[in-house]
């Protein structure tokens, strides 16, 4: 069985807003409102504004400081709900089921669909796909050092006809470790699926009896096995997700991805997610604060 470790969780924004402006603008026109105009060329940083100002139908003599200055004082005064009117579609790859199953905690604003471990084979082409735990890195990269230096060493020991072993770190051997139980539980599973569905009527039919299958044999795939999901959600969900997830305390991996995805929409949107220090750890894992926390 192959093991292949992923150490850094992927992010693909796939969806994200347009504006109908000649409807907007028909909306504006029947309120008599000629001249309202925002410099934000961000569709959800529009709508939030657009949300916002028609509370107050403030449109007329808008305050200096555009888009971005609207949606600081937005979070000033905590007025969180206009900021819902922002939505992104985002997949997310190279995470484990645990880190997943935090994910998935979020309840409001946050609609997920997870890869399906009942209709997706886990072991396809013999190989596993986990996610490394951050806190196991060094000792992977020990691992890695120690492999190299071995075949090094054996390349060098045949050329010279010697024989002196080269032990193993601590380091190496705690991975090798982690990495053994992995490959018996991948093979475990695997052998599950395999007879569970051999030993079911087949008058069940083959979907049926594959799914049942790997739905029991699946009980035995590590935390760390690595899952996809895609999540629609707003960007006050997804504040709130980066507080809770990015502060220090906060689990390493979601942390890392909470970081990762405050990054990528500060890119998309720096008015809704500009407002965030990243600050970096004694672990070398970073950590974000903000000053408008839960809006
Ligand atoms: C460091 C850390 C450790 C954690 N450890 C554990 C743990 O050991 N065990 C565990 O089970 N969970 C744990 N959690 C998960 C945590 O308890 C929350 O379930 C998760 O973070 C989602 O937060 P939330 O409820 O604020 O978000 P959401 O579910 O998205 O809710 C957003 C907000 O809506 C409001 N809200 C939502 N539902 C209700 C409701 N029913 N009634 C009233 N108001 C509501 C609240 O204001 C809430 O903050 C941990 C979270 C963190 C960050």
């Amino acid at each position: 069985m192959k093991i292949n470790i992923i150490t850094e969780p992927k992010i693909y924004v796939i969806g994200s807003q347009v504006v109908n402006n000649s409807e907007l603008k028909r909306f504006l026109n029947d309120e008599g409102i000629s001249n309202w105009e925002t410099d934000t060329q961000v569709p959800g940083e529009k709508l939030i504004e657009h949300g916002g100002r028609l509370c107050y139908m403030s449109f007329r003599k808008p305050r200096p400081g555009g888009n971005k200055s609207y949606i600081k004082h937005i979070l000033e005064v905590k007025h969180g709900s206009v900021l819902e009117h922002c939505v992104f579609t985002i997949v997310i790859t190279g995470i484990s089921r645990r880190c997943c199953e935090q994910l998935t905690r979020q309840r409001v604003g946050w609609s997920p669909s997870q890869l399906s471990q009942r209709f997706v084979d886990e072991t396809d082409d013999n190989t596993i796909t986990v996610v490394l735990p951050p806190e196991m890195r060094r000792h992977y990269y020990e691992y890695l050092r120690f492999e190299k230096s071995k075949h090094d060493y054996d390349e060098e020991i045949n050329r010279q006809n010697i024989y002196r072993p080269l032990n193993p770190t601590d380091s190496s051997k705690l991975f090798e470790s982690w990495k053994n139980t992995l490959e018996v539980s991948a093979e475990t599973y695997e052998s599950l699926s395999e007879e569970l569905y051999e030993k079911m009527p087949e008058s069940l039919g083959k979907t049926a009896r594959r799914k049942a299958a790997r739905e029991a044999a699946r009980s035995v795939l590590p935390n760390c096995t690595e899952t996809k999901i895609q999540i629609t959600c707003n960007a006050r969900a997804l504040r709130h997700f980066i507080e809770l997830r990015a502060e220090p305390s906060a689990d390493a991996e979601i942390r890392i991805l909470a970081i990762n995805l405050l990054y990528v929409l500060r890119d998309i949107s720096p008015n809704v997610f500009g407002d965030y220090d990243v600050l970096a750890n004694e672990n070398g894992v970073a950590y974000a604060l903000t000053q408008y926390p839960k809006v």
